[in-house]
């Protein structure tokens, strides 16, 4: 057997060393068109203040080391450029040469690219980035090691938009954020994101929401607003969502969905035989709807990489959904959710109540305790948990794990 896998990070190297795991003597090789493979997106962002102070820390393996623990043929700087399922063929170009390979299986595990929103005077700005990947954190550490800016703007609180914002003004940059959305976090609900917003104030950073940016002057060193005022930066971090990356998936004529996601079956099959995608590329079923989704995060990218592992070496695994739990420090604060939100439910037109505690996260009388709030959105005639969110500085992430754990295991209020 002979699989292909294009995409070496989080989704392609999950379905590879499952892949190995299950079959010594498949043929894997796996094609990446950045330089680096495995690489920890989700700690970027720490690297920025030094809280994670090694660059190679973020470099979890290398082609080497998948090499010498599970015998993978991993290809950096290998970019496939097209998909022949006919000929069961992938064309791929490395440095200035291109060449083929063929497949028994092909594994698209390409991931989302950072939605670059057109803004007036953007391709003049020479301070603005995405962050995705190593290149991309090596480009802002260029700037910050230079004559680091005095002011940063972060446009987009999402979960990147937010951990950047606190690891650049953990390098004593003031930091504004613009949000077009009225609350930080939209995940969240909006009283919940309130006590992530006087987080974020009482570190400093400035949050301005109900606001997008609509131009870019002086090469990106004033940055306009809806409402015509400006403000100064000296690098702004856009982080305003991603897309997925379906542009080989759209020339193979594998078709496409919900926002351009690539549509698979319960098995991860596209709809070209023993073509399969995973990860923040494709389109998966909300579990508590049932409708489509698209779920930019890790652990389904990792789990999806290891089932799609699963079906091509005949295992029985159906993707049964995802509920999207995710989870973000700021500063003190933690903020975390699972399933629906409020707001999510509201607009599903779905009966539902609300509970709301507030506690602490152990016993009050023991040295230490800190305050917890937590919000459980449920049907009041079956009992269903939609979903439920959490903020404090202790032990969030716990609770929000069982309730997610009760919402995959259908248990009820
Ligand atoms: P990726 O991991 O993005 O890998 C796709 C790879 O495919 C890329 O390296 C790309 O270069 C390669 N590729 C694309 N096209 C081709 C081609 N034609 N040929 C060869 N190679 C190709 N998620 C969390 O759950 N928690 C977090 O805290 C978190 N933090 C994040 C922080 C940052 C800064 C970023 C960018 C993401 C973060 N994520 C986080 C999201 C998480 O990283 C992704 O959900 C996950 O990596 C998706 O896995 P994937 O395999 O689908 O795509």
């Amino acid at each position: 057997m002979k699989v292909i896998i294009i995409g070496g990070v989080a989704g392609g190297m999950s379905a590879a060393t499952r892949l190995r795991r299950l079959n010594e003597e498949a043929e894997i090789i796996i094609f990446e068109k950045g330089p680096f493979v495995s690489f920890a997106n989700c700690g970027l962002p720490y690297y920025v203040s030094g809280e994670i102070s090694e660059r190679s820390q973020l470099l979890v393996q290398t082609p080497e080391s998948l090499q010498a623990r599970f015998n993978l043929d991993v290809r950096p700087h290998h970019e496939v450029l097209s998909i022949d399922s006919h000929a069961k063929m992938v064309t791929v170009k490395h440095e200035d040469q291109t060449f083929t390979e063929t497949y028994d299986h092909l594994i698209l595990s390409p991931g989302a690219k950072p939605f670059v929103p057109p803004i007036e005077g953007i391709a003049e700005a020479k301070n603005a980035f995405s962050l995705r990947n190593v290149p991309d954190l090596d480009n802002i550490m260029t700037v910050l090691d230079g004559e680091q800016p005095k002011e940063a703007v972060v446009i987009g609180a999402g979960f990147i938009g937010l951990e950047m914002a606190e690891n650049l003004q953990m390098r004593g940059i003031k930091v504004t954020i613009v949000e077009k959305a009225p609350h930080v976090l939209p995940p969240l609900d909006e009283e919940m994101a309130a006590f992530v917003k006087k987080e974020l104030e009482a570190n400093n950073v400035r949050v301005i929401t109900s606001q997008s940016a609509v131009a870019f002057k002086d090469e990106g060193r004033t940055i306009v607003l809806e409402d015509g005022s400006e403000l100064t930066s000296g690098l702004t971090i856009l982080s305003v969502g991603v897309t997925p990356e379906n542009r080989l998936a759209q020339s193979a004529k594998i078709e496409l969905g919900l926002r351009g996601g690539i549509l698979v079956d319960e098995n991860y099959e596209t709809s070209q035989k023993d073509i399969y995608a995973v990860g923040d590329a494709i389109v998966v079923k909300n579990q508590i709807t049932g409708e489509d989704a698209l779920i930019s995060l890790a652990s389904p990218a990792n789990r999806q990489g290891r089932q799609v592992a699963d079906v091509i070496s005949g295992l029985k695994r159906k993707n049964k959904g995802s509920i999207g739990t995710a989870i973000v420090r700021t500063f003190n604060m933690t903020a975390a959710s699972t399933g629906l939100s409020e707001r999510a439910v509201r607009l599903a037109g779905l009966p539902y109540q609300v509970v709301h505690t507030s506690g602490k996260d152990h016993a009050s009388y023991y040295p230490g305790a800190t305050d917890i709030t937590l919000k459980l959105i449920f049907n009041p005639e079956t009992g269903t948990i939609y979903g439920a969110q959490g903020v404090g500085q202790k032990g969030v992430d716990k609770r929000i794990d069982i309730l997610a754990t009760a919402i995959k295991g259908n248990l009820t209020v």
